[in-house]
């Protein structure tokens, strides 16, 4: 019996072609617009100890429940690949003591592969990139928060050019959020027979994440349950109050959703997701503050708030057009021939290239013809020929016009 084809995993992607090109310019708007605000790149890596997931996103949360990949223990350590980046940001911060840095807030983008055990569909993958942001700071203020959750809005809107629609929730201090847990689990108590197994769960660990499910009797009975607003303390509803004025005095889109808990255990104060406006079906990304973490992976008292935008998200809810401008059709300067296949053509290959040419050289089956048909593909701007008798011609692919040169005029002339 044969063995079956090696395919890709199911829910991974090969990024090739025009894809990689539209995902290569993505990624260059989207580091771009972090700069405007004063964002510096990190890069953690790709897998942390097992450790740190557990303890940071919360062991309720679903990520950690059922969707980490978590390597084979190879020596006395676990590991697990990265399944968000929030947590390896703030080990990192920990570990280089970069919060004792004397300029704070430390603004860090970011932009790389996550991986989730998730059933895949469209829009749901294993293995996917995220963007994002994290500021930390000893206590993140307003000024912090708001310029974290526009830069998501920004860079959003810049990615898609599209409008946005952010969905926005206060979750409070530490102490107003237990409050509000109780009371949840006092709303909820009642009724857990006839909830959803994941609620029952949800239950024990985290009653706020009641409020996220999707099954509909659990939705509808969450409509029905005491409301955050009523539980957070006269500074958060200042807090909160002052976020909104300012949204409205930008002209942000925005619509308040008690409801929105966001998957992971460790938010307090803001939180957000951004939705295509015509389409707010799927999130593109979410974010908001947390104040605990750093201190639950053994760091000091440190508060930080980010977001995270989904890459295969905002691609798949791309027009064609925005695709094309984002692809960086960066142009092929020269195509060069060569039959003779002697070598002489790598040798003025690399002359071009130190001038800052970019040069690619066809197969040695292709024909003439087939090279010229090659060379519109690739957009080259020039083809270069060089004759078995050592003579060089340039063909300008726009004009169509070719000349015999010299490699002194050929370098001239390719240079303008
Ligand atoms: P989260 O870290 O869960 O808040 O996710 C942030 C963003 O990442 C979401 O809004 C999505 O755009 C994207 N995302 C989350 N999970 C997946 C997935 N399984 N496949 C593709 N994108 C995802």
């Amino acid at each position: 019996m044969s063995e079956s084809a090696i395919r890709r995993p199911r829910g991974t992607t090969d990024y090739f072609g025009f894809d990689e090109e539209v995902l290569l310019g993505l990624e260059r708007l989207l580091m771009e617009e972090s700069s405007l605000y004063g964002c510096k790149r990190v890069n953690p890596p790709v897998f942390e100890e097992s450790r740190l997931f557990h303890r940071s996103v919360g062991e309720s949360s679903d990520i950690v429940r059922k969707e980490t990949f978590d390597l084979l223990s190879k020596g006395d350590k676990d590991y697990t690949l990265r399944p968000e980046f929030t947590a390896g940001v703030n080990r990192l911060v920990l570990e280089n003591k970069l919060y004792a840095l004397p300029d704070l807030p430390v603004r860090f983008s970011y932009m790389g592969k996550v991986f989730r055990y998730e059933r895949p569909q469209s829009g749901r993958l294993r293995e996917f990139y995220q963007y994002g942001v994290e500021f930390l700071d000893a206590k993140i203020d307003l000024d912090t928060s708001l310029d974290a959750l526009l830069l998501s809005i920004e860079a959003t809107k810049k990615a898609l050019k599209k409008d946005v629609l952010v969905l926005i929730n206060f979750l409070g201090s530490f102490q107003s959020r237990e409050n509000y847990k109780k009371a949840l689990a006092d709303f909820f108590r009642p009724h857990l027979d006839e909830m959803c197994d994941d609620c029952k769960k949800r239950f024990e660990t985290n009653p706020l994440r009641i409020l996220d499910c999707k099954v509909e009797k659990d939705h509808e009975l969450g409509k029905m349950a005491p409301r955050i607003e009523d539980y957070l303390s006269a500074e958060d509803k200042k807090e909160y109050d002052a976020i909104v004025s300012v949204l409205e005095e930008l002209g942000v889109s925005y619509r308040k959703d008690d409801g929105l808990v966001r998957g992971l255990d460790y938010y307090t104060g803001l939180v957000w997701e951004i939705y295509d406006a015509e389409k707010p079906t799927s999130a593109l990304g979410g974010g908001g503050k947390y104040s605990s973490l750093m201190k639950d992976i053994g760091g000091p008292e440190f508060e930080g708030i980010g977001f995270s935008l989904g890459i295969e998200r905002l691609i798949l809810d791309m027009t064609p057009e925005r695709k094309k401008e984002l692809s960086l059709t960066s142009p092929l300067d020269v195509f060069l021939l060569d039959f003779e296949r002697s070598g002489k053509a790598i040798a003025l290959a690399q002359k071009l290239r130190k001038e800052g040419l970019s040069v690619s050289l066809p197969s040695q089956q292709k024909g003439m013809g087939g090279c010229f048909k090659m060379a519109d593909r690739l957009k080259a701007r020039n083809v270069v020929i060089v004759f078995e008798d050592g003579h060089i011609e340039l063909k300008d692919m726009e004009s169509r016009n070719q000349k015999a040169v010299t490699e002194e005029e050929l370098i001239t002339l390719l240079r303008r």
